[in-house]
């Protein structure tokens, strides 16, 4: 299985400051009816990704979010827009290793003065959690998605990992890692680093480090939220000015976002969100897919598109149909799997009939 937001390889896997300006979407893009991660590899021929294209868009999936080069987004995209289908290129946002040697000052520092560029990552050794604050790394990460928006015929940019690191795992997850989280822990608690100690210093006076309960603190963790929501909105509004949609892979709700991965995504301004919504993760039953789409639209501003994303290996074939129509019934506009190459033809074929 490929990598992605950690939660999945695991086991199976108004802002107190201005945010700045967003361009609205692209004029007249149609968004699609439901989506899928993953779906091909690059060793894959023209003529096969041809067939796979063919295969997913017969059956009511019209847009796929693989991971991969520029060079492949390049390659697939033209053969997406022949197959009618799009492309998106998936790319993780805060979560990024390549930039240690270089710039070990870049990433994120708990409140046990750990940075997630030292030996001890938290979690996992992938955990390389980049500081929203810095100015270069807003930079460096809008420079990115934007070499994107060039490629021709890439339909969109895909968020993931766009948040800070987990304060708090899922419930089902937390004895994989031999922890009970029923506080904020130090060592999970970001970002502490000298430039955002500094940045709140100057807004409230205070040190965070000098806290007692930094938890309980609203300014301080609003800081943080807006820090995030300040990169995302300069992501969002450089993809607009190239003509380009961009979407985010997020947590189930905006509410448990923002406790678990200090995420607030009901102020990220995209054109369409894919929350995560892995009941399995959270000892949840199916109905709780389509209280997440409810839950999250009262957030959202009017007729923001919300798209449940399904963890193929937790529910029945069969299930998909009904889950496609409490999802609807709660005003979400589709699904997306994770992922596209767990899809056999009989949910396939499912989702296809529950479409009609
Ligand atoms: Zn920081």
């Amino acid at each position: 299985m490929e990598r992605r937001d950690f939660l999945k390889v695991s086991g199976m896997s108004a802002l107190a400051m201005s945010v700045g300006s967003w361009t609205s979407a692209p004029a007249g893009k149609k968004l699609p009816g439901n989506w899928a991660w993953g779906g091909i590899n690059d060793k894959l021929t023209d003529d096969e990704l041809l067939k796979i294209f063919a295969r997913y868009k017969s059956h009511g999936i019209d847009a796929l979010l693989p991971e991969g080069s520029n060079e492949l987004y390049a390659r697939i995209s033209k053969l997406g827009m022949k197959a009618g289908l799009e492309i998106h290129a998936w790319r993780w946002t805060m979560n990024r290793g390549q930039y240690i040697k270089d710039h070990p000052e870049w990433y994120a520092v708990n409140r046990n003065g750990e940075s997630c560029a030292g030996p001890h990552p938290p979690y996992v050794d992938y955990y390389r959690w980049l500081c929203p604050s810095h100015e270069e790394v807003k930079d460096v990460i809008v420079k990115d998605y934007s070499e994107l928006c060039d490629i021709p015929g890439l339909a969109g940019v895909h968020l993931d990992y766009v948040r800070y690191c987990d304060i708090y795992l899922p419930k089902e997850l937390q004895p994989k890692y031999h922890l009970v989280q029923d506080h904020e822990m130090p060592e999970y608690d970001y970002c502490y680093c000298d430039t955002c100690r500094k940045l709140f210093k100057e807004q409230s006076g205070i040190d965070p480090m000098d806290m007692k309960d930094p938890a309980s603190n609203t300014a301080w963790r609003d800081f943080r939220l807006n820090q995030l929501v300040k990169l995302v909105h300069a992501i969002v509004e450089e993809v607009h000015r190239k003509g380009k949609l961009v979407t985010a892979a997020v947590f189930p709700t905006p509410a448990m976002s923002r406790t678990m991965v200090r995420q607030d995504w009901s102020k990220f301004n995209l054109d369409a969100y894919l929350p995560m919504l892995y009941q399995n993760f959270y000892g949840e039953p199916e109905s709780w897919i389509g209280q997440c789409v409810k839950e999250s639209l009262t957030e959202l501003p009017k007729g923001t598109p919300v798209y449940a994303g399904l963890f193929r290996g937790a529910i029945q074939s069969a299930d998909i149909a009904s889950i496609y129509s409490m999802v609807k019934e709660n005003g979400g506009k589709g699904l997306s799997f994770f992922t596209a190459d767990s899809l056999s033809d009989d949910d396939l074929k499912v989702l296809k009939k529950a479409l009609r």
